[in-house]
């Protein structure tokens, strides 16, 4: 069956896909059509609304008991891109999952994009660009705590800034793109388009590139039946490596292959500690999320976070280094017999020369900590990087209330597991400044799958920043307004 439409078409109702139809919509074009694979599951709510932070986690990482996860890859360098890698795929995609950390590219990173976009992402003295923007509207930090520091470790540390809203004790919620539509809490959706404007259950399964210009796309729902959309704007923001997929499967990627995949480097400790240990350290970091920037060679955020459940229950310290992996071209989606994509991705001697570098610095951390509570120092004990049995798993079931007082819990992600996958369609190399293909004129991409360089930082601020800015371009190719006239959520 055939379905004809001239308006753009976003494939991917996650966080880029549903950022760009809101940005569309907030300059008057809201006549757009996103293609989504998965399902609704009822209010499509984030996951802390309805979940306190174990079940969350729970979700998140034991994979297997969560209906929307798809493991859509297979990896071609095990363990990375392996064990809980994979899609989550349902209307709002990650942005129901995710913490909300907000933190732009840093600058040595952002020297490998474009000046003119990099004028766009962090503005001037007098004004903080599309970064500052976007932060000041989403980070409702109380007054009392706005700026605060600390210093401790040597640096000076700034409150973790989050797109959150807590409800109560255990629930929470950050921003999604579908707040414009539906309320983040009780999940009404008086806004909420039509079956016109989003499309569930179904898969973009090819696109019609000819001529050097974008047709439409083929897609199946999920009773089998086929349909094709014709359009002269089709947006692909179906994640990093969904994305890489449909363009080889298209034959627009030479040599079928998608090259320069990278994720973050993390690894970090949890402890547990006693009453008396938790006041000594309280004197060296108060509760809260904290966060700093460890120059080279650690190139690295680190992230502090000290947390108790109740009053009377012990105090958890869980402190985690998040790295910059190098993008190599060496590192590769490609296709399988069957259509399935292979990322092959390992790490460079740079990569491997990083883990040990924050491993150093997160076993001096230790010893501090150790030195300020009054127990004997002793380094941290991590296992080699790709045999480490434990990831950030250990935040299932409970295992952290298990684990023994005063004796730090190591881990290592691998590869592809830290849900910040990126850079397979980059800027500057498959997609212009603009974000459009070079080779296919009218075929665009957004989120982290663009980014040429992703730095230590968090994906989503920047995914946010190119998905508006996207929107101006493609409004003012379809004859919007150019200019915000309908901010509301
Ligand atoms: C637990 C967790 C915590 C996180 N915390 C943070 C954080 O604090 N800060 C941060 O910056 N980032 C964080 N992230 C990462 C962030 O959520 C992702 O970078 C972001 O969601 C990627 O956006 P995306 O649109 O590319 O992909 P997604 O949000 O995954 O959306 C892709 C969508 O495309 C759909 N799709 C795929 N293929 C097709 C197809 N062929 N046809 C139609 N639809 C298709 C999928 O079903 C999915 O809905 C976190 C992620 C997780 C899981």
């Amino acid at each position: 069956m055939s379905k004809f439409a001239s308006v753009p078409i976003i494939v991917g109702g996650g966080f880029a896909g549903l950022e760009l139809a809101k940005s569309l919509s907030w300059l008057g074009v809201s006549d757009v059509i996103v293609l989504e694979k998965g399902s609704s599951n009822g209010r499509n709510l984030h996951n802390n609304v309805t979940m306190n932070d174990t079940e969350a986690a729970n979700i998140w990482l034991n994979y297997k008991t969560d209906p929307a996860y798809r493991q859509s890859w297979n990896s071609g360098h095990p363990p990375h891109y392996d064990y809980g890698s994979g899609e989550r795929s349902l209307l709002g995609g990650r942005s129901l999952y995710w913490s909300g950390v907000v933190l732009p590219i840093e600058r040595w990173a952002l020297r490998d994009w474009p000046p003119a976009l990099v004028a766009e992402l962090c503005g001037n003295q007098r004004d903080g660009g599309l970064y500052g923007e976007i932060q000041s509207e989403l980070v409702q930090q109380l007054p009392s705590r706005r700026g605060r520091c600390i210093e401790a470790f040597g640096l000076v540390f700034g409150e973790t800034p989050k797109a959150i809203t807590d409800i109560d004790d255990s629930h929470w919620f950050a921003y999604s793109p579908l707040d414009h539509w539906r309320h983040p809490v009780s999940g009404e959706s008086p806004g909420m388009p039509g079956q016109s404007n989003f499309r569930l259950n179904r898969e973009v399964l090819k696109l019609d590139a000819r001529d050097g210009q974008i047709q439409g796309v083929q897609t199946v729902n999920k009773d089998g039946q086929y349909e094709y959309y014709r359009s002269s704007t089709v947006v692909l923001a179906a994640g990093t490596i969904p994305s890489a997929k449909l363009a080889i499967d298209s034959e627009i990627l030479v040599d079928d292959t998608a090259v320069g995949i990278a994720d973050h480097i993390v690894q970090g400790f949890w402890v547990k500690l006693d009453r008396d240990k938790a006041n000594a350290l309280g004197t060296l970091i108060p509760t809260g999320s904290w966060v700093a920037f460890l120059p080279e060679p650690v190139r690295s955020n680190i992230f502090v976070e000290l947390k108790r459940a109740r009053e009377e229950s012990p105090l958890y310290l869980d402190i985690k280094l998040t790295g910059e992996q190098q993008r190599l071209t060496t590192n590769t989606i490609t296709l399988d017999g069957s259509g399935t994509p292979v990322v092959a991705a390992s790490l460079s001697s740079a990569d491997k020369s990083l883990i040990q570098h924050q491993r150093r610095h997160l076993s001096a951390m230790w010893s501090e900590i150790c030195k300020t509570i009054g127990i004997a120092p002793h380094p941290l004990d991590f296992a080699p990087y790709e045999l480490q049995s434990t990831g950030n798993s250990a935040l299932i079931d409970g295992t952290l209330s298990r684990i023994s007082e005063n004796t730090p819990l190591t881990w290592s992600n691998f590869l592809g597991t830290e849900d910040h996958e990126s850079g397979s369609l980059a800027i500057g190399e498959v997609v212009d400044q603009d974000l459009e293909f070079r080779s296919v004129k009218g075929l665009y991409a957004v989120g982290p799958s663009v980014f040429p360089r992703t730095g230590a930082a968090n994906p989503t601020l920047t995914t946010i920043a190119l998905a508006r800015r996207l929107a101006t371009t493609i409004s003012q190719r379809v004859g919007g307004t150019g200019s915000s006239h309908d901010r509301q959520n």
